[in-house]
């Protein structure tokens, strides 16, 4: 006798159920993308377009003085903030003002002393920290840059790669300039240092040392910012390393894209980058763009413009490291409004975020590495992952560490400690290099009452705060 055997029972269907929800951070976000209008502001109220989309007149009208300021927002800025960054300047600023009409254009005229972009490209002595504007262990070149020089100007700190600071001026300066040491004119409260060796001796010097070192493959090209280079000299030197065979990425450092991105629209540029993109391109080198924009409101679609140029040259990235800090990007929503404008609308990849370095005065502007740790928690998952930035800490003597790479954390103190798996270039003697545990230090007011009493008690301990970082 046979059975018929019945047929299996179909699995009942799932029903679809999901659909967008609401979320922390809303996306799309309700930004335009549009160049502001110049001639909302007094001081730019007769400026032509002409005149605006010329690097020159950017140059020639970038502000470098409190009165340079003044004409350009008059009655708009207030008395008070006038009074706060004038003393600032004489009491607390690392870097001189130095800020291109497009960067203030950014600026939110109607409300500048909470202004993102004001906070750090303009600080004021009422933003710093009135008990500890510095931490203790604050220093002029927090990152020993020039400890680990291996020729002047040339860092070698991570096992492949290298950075090369080409020059010492910006288009513009900014108030956290991790580089201050270097960077920019003198202030009253810094005497910056200065290269020794003549600029095409150094250039030589630099270049012998990439072809002497195949350990080498990578060089960030820097400054200071290679806007203020002259085409000419830029072309050469990159040229000249796209011929040593170790060298198989190039990122050139530039915050001027997004500062004075006139000066990339420029013919004569546009026509050396070309030049550099097309032998990088022949030669299998990948050469990129590495930028600096720390808010949305950076970004216009002149900034856009140039980015898409690069990519059609044959650049193969355009990538932004920006730097946390307070008062600026310091929330789940500047920094995803941030990264989406990145993405969506001008093609840069968000890569990095910084936690600002421990320089004197920038104590204001520093987040504890815990509260980094949270902001890194509230980007995930929004982005690509190719395109959520990591947050990262530069610790001295190490290098970046993602901000959740941490090895022990006294919360009380604020002390963090790291490790590192590679030998900086000056530690091939020393056989403690890798096991060694190496610090970083939150800002002291982030501190619980005992933490806070600590440093009062010990801060002296430590070098003392000075008032001239000489
Ligand atoms: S652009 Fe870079 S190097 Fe120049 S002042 Fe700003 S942070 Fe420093």
């Amino acid at each position: 006798m046979t059975t018929a055997t019945s047929a299996p029972t179909p699995l009942s269907r799932r029903t679809a159920r999901a659909h967008a929800a609401d979320q922390p951070y809303p996306y799309p976000p309700p930004r335009d993308f549009v160049e502001p209008d110049w001639r909302r502001l007094p001081g730019y109220r007769d400026v032509t377009e002409a005149d605006w989309l010329s690097a020159k007149w950017q140059r020639q009208h970038t502000v470098k003085n409190l009165d340079q300021l003044l004409k350009v927002y008059e009655d708009l800025i207030p008395v008070d903030l006038v009074d706060s960054i004038k003393r600032d300047q004489a009491e607390r600023a690392t870097m001189s003002m130095l800020v291109p009409p497009q960067m203030l254009n950014t600026m939110g005229e109607t409300d500048l002393w909470r202004d993102p972009i004001r906070r750090y490209m303009i600080p004021a002595f009422a933003d710093r920290d009135p008990e500890w504007p510095s931490h203790p262990l604050a220093s002029r070149d927090s990152l020993h840059e020039a400890d680990m020089w291996a020729v002047e100007g040339l860092t070698h700190r991570y096992p492949t790669k290298v950075l090369a600071e080409l020059l010492s001026t910006c288009p513009q300066y900014c108030g956290h300039c991790t580089r201050m040491d270097l960077v920019g004119n003198n202030v009253p409260q810094v005497v910056k240092y200065r290269f020794e060796m003549k600029q095409k001796e150094r250039y030589a010097a630099i270049l012998d040392y990439l072809r002497a070192t195949p350990s080498v493959r990578d060089v960030v090209v820097s400054g200071g910012d290679i806007a203020n280079l002259p085409i000419g000299h830029l072309v050469d030197f990159i040229s000249a390393m796209l011929d040593i065979e170790n060298i198989r990425d190039i990122r050139l450092a530039t915050k001027g894209l997004m500062g004075l991105p006139q000066h990339f629209l420029q013919d004569d540029v546009l026509a050396g980058l070309e030049t550099i993109a097309r032998k990088a391109v022949d030669r299998d080198v990948d050469l990129a763009v590495h930028t600096h924009v720390n808010h949305a409101n950076n970004l216009t679609p002149l900034v856009a413009d140039v980015v898409k140029k690069l990519h059609s040259m044959g650049f193969r990235d355009v990538r932004n490291q920006g730097v946390l800090m307070r008062g600026v990007n310091d929330s789940q929503r500047d920094l995803l409004d941030l990264c989406f404008a990145l993405l969506d609308h001008a093609k840069v990849m968000p890569y990095y975020f910084y936690m600002c370095d421990m320089i004197p005065n920038s104590e204001h502007w520093r987040l504890s590495v815990d509260e980094a740790q949270g902001l890194q928690h509230s980007i995930m998952g929004y982005m690509p992952g190719f395109a959520t930035p990591r947050i990262v800490c530069d610790v001295p003597f190490v290098g970046k560490r993602w901000v959740h790479q941490v090895e022990e954390y006294d919360r009380v103190k604020g002390i963090s400690y790291w490790t590192k798996n590679y030998r900086t270039g000056i530690e091939f003697g020393d056989p403690d290099a890798l096991n060694r545990r190496y610090e970083y230090h939150d800002p002291i007011y982030t501190l619980p009452p005992e933490g806070r009493d600590y440093w009062w008690r010990h801060g002296s301990d430590h070098t003392p705060p000075a008032t001239v970082w000489a």
